[in-house]
């Protein structure tokens, strides 16, 4: 029951092996070796019981010696099944089973055990003596039943691995490749078949890697010159904004083949896979030069070294040390130039941004109106029949905040619901659907949500919408619904975020209470909250807290600025207790003032909050133009929208 998560995307799980899994299998192993051992229950007894319980009774058939120390006492069946002493010993129906040993124990010195055991035979009648003693060392088959559970943990823990890893190598060998890397080799052969025109919006991105793509294509024209070319640049952007693809690109407008890896992929259970991955790598591309080698999600190998004493990681910190090594290996002019992609280009060891290594940074935004526009004519084109009034303008006007892999994403989805409705053209309403999917997830329709919940939602979104509507500096609203999608969201507001960088502290005031709509208008209405606003609070507390201790935007704390990426704040804070009790008393008081401000607001418009809601429990979904049909128009100024929805 929130406002549309801007630029959070669900980070893809890379692989899909879970290593609980691996804790599973070993524990149901050790159930297994438990359970097989059952058979083999034998009750341990001292010598004194043995001498005075057991031997005076003439039930002992035969005893073994093990090991030296270690009395294996075996009784007759007979008796067994008759007396009562015996009674907690389980019998089995399987003969065999019953057999023995019974009882066992341990005795420090065996001469001794067998001098006492002659005395004592002495003394008792000639067929009550015990018949056979044995002595033997543990065989093989023992230690086979020892150690035959350990080989089979580690068989199943090399096969996982072996999955883990991916099916690198030829069958069989898939082991020993271990350190082989899995950079996707696009060969001069199979050429890779983008091109620039493929990758839409990016003009200045562009327009920075031409220059490396014409020196791949033609290096003598600049090492004539003595001219060095970067050999690192650095692409730096949120998620399917068009990295890979730009990357992608470059190698097909070069025509050189194209290595890619991704970061996680270098991070490996086994110590020193890391590094030979990477001397590998390196080495096929040494091999294929002049030629693109393209790292994704560089962070997961790049982190600043050795910050963190709670959390340092050899493994990940020699991978670096070798990438850094094999950077330093080439010269420019031997043709292989290294991209990697980021969103997190703070978090980065400095010496990978050190000139010679990935010295250019080419950011890359999500896009603006005008990109998205760009981005949907290209991947409109893959769709044969459009309604006559799709147009690109409209669609990116539908989807503010969207990265390219979700405009992609946004086209299909709105080909296979207009083939699902058996329809012959891509229609508007086929593209609305689509990108509330994208939004919230699937529509729940056969969700069942009681009358009363769904008035509950009605007013938490309404509650959303009228903040949006009524506070100056609160996003305007693109639309709001109550169609329950996904597994969290029940509804949802979705706004038309201001292309802005800088925001002022009368500008997060309002998000905040806008956000903590919801929540209130639930409070006002009926006297009673829900756990619906979870996501909002999580959001704002996160948002609050920042305004105090990054954005310096709190008098009692002051100027200061508390944010280091690099370093983790969970162990070492870095400001005193007493710091930290004020920064909490603030952000409490900050939050708290909203709620009031927000309370007040929606108490004041307590009638239109109660149209809202009526008209969404009623419609389900409202436009903006429906709001402003209910309750007038918006009192300020917004920038004008490019194209009206609906
Ligand atoms: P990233 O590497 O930044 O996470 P990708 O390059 O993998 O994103 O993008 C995923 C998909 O999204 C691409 O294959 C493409 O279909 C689409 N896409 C992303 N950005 C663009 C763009 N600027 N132009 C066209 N398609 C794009
Ligand atoms: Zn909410």
């Amino acid at each position: 029951m929130d406002f549309l998560p801007e630029n959070e995307e669900p980070k893809k799980k890379k692989g899909g092996f879970n290593s609980y899994w691996l804790f599973a299998i070993i524990i149901v192993g050790l159930l297994a070796t438990q359970f097989f051992s059952l058979n083999f229950q034998v009750k341990n007894i001292d010598e004194d019981y043995f001498f005075s319980k057991l031997l005076p009774t003439g039930d002992v058939e035969k005893i073994t010696i093990v090991n030296k120390d270690q009395v294996e006492v075996y009784l007759n069946l007979d008796s067994l099944k008759t007396k009562k002493q015996y009674a907690d010993i389980k019998l089995t129906k399987l003969k065999s089973l019953n057999k023995g040993p019974h009882y066992a124990f341990e005795v420090i010195s065996i001469e001794n055990f067998q001098q006492k055991l002659d005395a004592a035979q002495k003394d008792i009648p000639y067929d009550h003596r015990i018949k056979r003693t044995i002595e033997y060392r543990k065989g093989i088959l023992d230690i086979i039943g020892w150690i035959l559970p350990f080989v089979l943990l580690i068989g199943i823990w090399m096969f996982l691995m072996r999955k883990a890893t991916g099916g690198m190598g030829g069958a069989g060998g898939q082991i020993f490749n271990i350190g082989k890397s899995k950079a996707n080799l696009y060969d001069k052969d199979v050429k890779v078949n983008v091109t620039f025109d493929d990758v839409a919006g990016l003009d200045e991105a562009k327009e920075e890697v031409k220059e490396v793509v014409d020196f791949l294509k033609n290096p003598k024209k600049y090492t004539a010159l003595g001219a060095k070319i970067p050999k690192g640049v650095l692409l730096v952007g949120p998620p399917g904004t068009g990295k890979t693809l730009l990357a992608k690109a470059m190698a097909g407008e070069a025509q050189v083949p194209f290595f890619s890896i991704s970061g996680s992929d270098f991070v490996e259970m086994f110590v020193g896979v890391g590094a030979s991955r990477v001397r590998d790598l390196f080495k096929q591309a040494r091999e294929k030069a002049p030629c693109i080698i393209f790292i994704d999600e560089i962070d997961a190998v790049g982190r600043a070294r050795g910050k963190n004493i709670m959390q340092s990681n050899d493994e990940r910190e020699s991978t670096l040390n070798q990438l850094l090594v094999e950077m330093d290996g080439f010269s420019g002019d031997k043709g292989i130039i290294m991209l990697a992609a980021t969103n997190r280009p703070d978090v980065l060891d400095s010496a990978l941004l050190r000139p010679g290594r990935f010295d250019r940074q080419i950011s890359i935004d999500k896009p603006d109106q005008k990109g998205r526009e760009q981005i949907f004519k290209v991947h409109l084109k893959t769709l044969t029949k459009l309604g006559p009034d799709v147009t690109p303008e409209k669609l990116a006007s539908l989807t503010p905040g969207f990265a390219g892999a979700e405009i992609a994403n946004v086209c299909n989805e709105a080909a296979l619901v207009a083939a699902r409705k058996e329809k012959t053209q891509v229609e508007v309403e086929d593209f609305n659907e689509a990108i509330d999917r994208s939004i919230g997830g699937l529509e729940k329709k056969n969700k069942i949500i009681s009358p009363q919940e769904k008035e509950i939602i009605a007013f938490h979104e309404a509650g959303h919408a009228i903040c949006g509507w009524y506070l100056e500096h609160a996003h305007p609203l693109l639309k709001v619904t109550i169609i329950p999608r996904g597994i969290a969201a029940l509804g949802y507001a979705q706004y038309l975020p201001k292309e802005q960088y800088l925001y002022r502290t009368e500008q997060l005031m309002d998000e905040i209470c806008m956000t903590l709509g919801g929540r209130a208008a639930e409070e006002i209405i009926f006297e009673k909250i829900s756990t619906g606003a979870q996501n909002d609070l999580q959001r704002i507390t996160q948002l609050a807290y920042a305004m105090v201790t990054v954005y310096g935007m709190n008098d009692k704390v002051g100027n200061v600025s508390f944010y280091d990426p690099q370093q983790d704040t969970t162990f070492t804070k870095p400001y005193s207790d007493e710091t930290a009790k004020v920064i909490d008393d603030e952000v409490r008081k900050l939050i708290d003032t909203a709620y009031q401000r927000t309370l007040n607001l929606l108490t004041e418009k307590k009638e239109q909050l109660t149209t809202i809601a009526k008209a969404l429990l009623e419609k389900e979904i409202l436009f903006k133009s429906d709001l402003e049909d209910l309750i007038g128009k918006r009192a300020f100024d917004e920038e004008p929208l490019p194209v009206s929805i609906n």
